[in-house]
């Protein structure tokens, strides 16, 4: 099948490919021999998929988009306090090259003009072990996930003729803004702007910036989340040089263009895109790179300010434990307590981004519907991600539930929150809802003077199954089960395999896995308790085994094999038939209850 992103990519990268208006930029006279054919569009999302149409691959020099990466490396160097006191954050308004300072500080403007990059340029550290363009190279390598060169005839191109940079360094250094002489900074503020990059890597370093400092190629953290907060904000105002306010309205995402051509733009937590096309227009922003990103931004509906409305249903399902239980096989004795006594576990399943506005619907519900309720689980399987207030107002909410005298039970299996996210506070983690539901239950149990699941032994005339036989019937019985342990680890039944026997489990924890017969995968289905009848729905049924039992620990159990039950229906035909009968009951109650589990886990 045919990738549609990619095609919506082709249908924009075809509506402008053979635009050929605006001009290569020329003040730099190396940028000439860019051939005005090409034209590339790449696009990296947060999980590191890449898509690409066109030139995407053709070299180019970074030139001015290298002033976002070099600010975002300025305020690790320096922290955003030195950086701020030297460079603002105010857009110009004015041309890439103007002299926009501050007439009293000298304080250039912001850090995406030239005054205020060749500003950054110049406080980033410089040493003879780590000479300052091997720190800018090897950072912005790392941020394009591969080596890059750069192109050292434009270099000398820009050096030769590059007297108004020039100018405005030793302005720069006039107002204490940057060290003297300023030749060694300003050769390294070409050098940096020299450095080659391709669309694709553009769009990767553009993609590092969407997914919070964190290149979603390499996984490799290169920029702090706070620092690339700052970099997104200067680029969202001050990006696209005297454009920057028609590009926000159009556009809506914070981007950073260059001479060379390229422009990248960040969709934060979602896209990084880059466009490649040299022809420029009046404001040196390249002509089909601005007209193709408001296509997508159209298409891919990207403004940043037109936030999608936030899921109605941040609260996927609300259940009590007395609707739906744990997945283990239990007594029946046990499953009837707990519907009488589960109402007082409250399972709420929340689904979708962990922000301010899901997590008040969740307190709201919480605040207005439970308060019959002695313990609370959140169910985070399905939570997506967090952001700053996420873990605030989960302690927030915490501590209302304790103070309420209720308990708190969080699952999240994926780990969306952090292990410390409840330090200090009265929550119970659990692995997996299944986990935290098994503790629910095993404390409503005990409650009820009940030994936990997993702890009880029985006899075999314990087993309900024996139990509400007469004594005679027993003695009839009893004598055809033969005692069994097995080991933690081995098979009790085989999936497949004929049905030859039937099993109560005494002691111990057996777990059921289903082998789909398709793909060869396997997976644990359910874990059996003692108390319960292994193998009666093959027996009932005379087909084959539908899935393994095997020991999760030692197990104990007692079996009564077909053939044993086919001597009882000889000779004791009303003890078989009460037996059958009773298998038959509770077998469709059990079904009865999946049924109504069923109905209420439907999606
Ligand atoms: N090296 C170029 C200059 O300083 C970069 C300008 C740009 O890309 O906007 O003039």
């Amino acid at each position: 099948m045919r990738d549609t992103t990619t095609s919506i990519i082709e249908e924009v990268h075809q509506r402008h490919a053979t635009t050929m208006d605006g001009a290569l930029a020329d003040y730099i006279p190396e940028l000439t021999r860019a051939d005005p054919n090409h034209f590339g569009i790449a696009l990296v999302t947060a999980d590191g998929q890449r898509y690409a149409v066109g030139d995407v691959d053709v070299p180019f020099t970074i030139q001015s988009v290298s002033k976002a990466f070099t600010y975002g490396m300025a305020l690790a160097a320096r922290g955003s306090a030195a950086v701020e006191e030297r460079v603002g954050v105010e857009p110009s308004g004015e041309a890439f090259n103007s002299i926009s300072l501050d007439p009293g500080t000298g304080r250039p403007r912001n850090p995406m003009i030239n005054a205020g990059a060749i500003a950054v340029t110049g406080m980033l550290p410089d040493s003879p072990e780590q000479p300052r363009f091997d720190h800018i190279r090897s950072t912005f390598s790392r941020l394009a996930g591969r080596e890059l060169g750069w192109d050292r005839e434009v270099y000398a191109s820009e050096s030769a003729t590059g007297f108004r940079n020039r100018a405005i360094a030793n302005l720069l250094c006039s107002f204490d803004i940057i060290d003297c002489p300023t030749d060694p900074i300003v050769e390294d503020y070409f050098r940096q702007c020299a450095i080659q990059v391709t669309c694709t890597d553009l769009a990767t370093m553009a993609g590092t910036l969407a997914c919070g400092g964190v290149n979603p190629i390499t996984d490799d953290r290169v920029l702090s989340l706070g620092n690339v907060e700052k970099v997104l904000s200067v680029m969202a105002t001050c990006g696209m040089y005297d454009y920057s306010g028609t590009w926000v309205y159009e556009v809506g995402l914070p981007a950073k263009s260059g001479v060379g051509g390229g422009v990248v733009g960040v969709l934060p937590g979602q896209f990084g895109i880059a466009l490649f096309s040299p022809l420029l227009d009046e404001k040196f922003n390249s002509v089909r790179g601005v007209a193709g990103f408001r296509d997508l931004s159209r298409a891919f509906d990207l403004h940043l300010l037109r936030a999608p409305s936030m899921s109605k249903h941040a609260i996927r399902r609300r259940y009590r434990l007395s609707e739906v239980g744990s997945r283990r096989g239990q007594p029946d004795e046990h499953l009837e307590l707990l519907a009488q006594l589960g109402h007082k576990v409250l399972v709420l399943e929340i689904q979708g981004d962990l922000f301010a506005a899901s997590l008040e619907r969740v307190i709201r519900a919480l605040a207005t519907d439970a308060d019959d309720v002695e313990v609370i689980v959140l169910d985070l399987r399905r939570a997506g991600a967090t952001d700053g207030s996420t873990v605030g107002l989960l302690r927030g909410l915490a501590s209302n539930i304790s103070s309420a005298g209720q308990r708190l039970v969080v699952a999240d299996p994926s780990g969306v929150l952090t292990t410390d996210a409840f330090d200090g506070l009265d929550v119970e983690l659990a692995r997996t809802l299944d986990d935290a539901m098994r503790r629910c239950e095993d404390e409503l149990l005990v409650g009820a003077g009940r030994a936990p699941s997993g702890s009880l032994r029985l006899d075999l005339a314990e087993f309900e199954l024996v139990r509400h036989l007469s004594d005679h019937d027993q003695a009839r019985l009893l004598p055809r089960f033969v005692e069994h342990t097995i080991a933690a680890g081995d098979v009790i039944i085989e999936q497949g395999a004929d049905t030859d026997a039937l099993y109560l489990l005494s002691s111990g924890v057996a777990e059921v896995e289903f082998t789909d017969p398709l793909d060869g995968s396997t997976e644990r289905i359910a874990d059996l308790y003692p108390g319960v009848v292994m193998g009666e729905l093959g027996l009932l049924g005379q087909g084959r085994r539908s899935a393994t039992v095997r020991a999760a620990t030692d197990v104990a159990c007692f079996e009564l094999t077909r053939e044993e039950l086919m001597r009882l229906r000889s000779s004791d035909h009303l003890v078989y038939t009460r037996i059958i009968e009773h298998l038959l009951v509770t077998t469709a109650e059990r079904l009865r209850r999946a049924n109504r589990e069923g109905a209420l886990l439907r999606d």
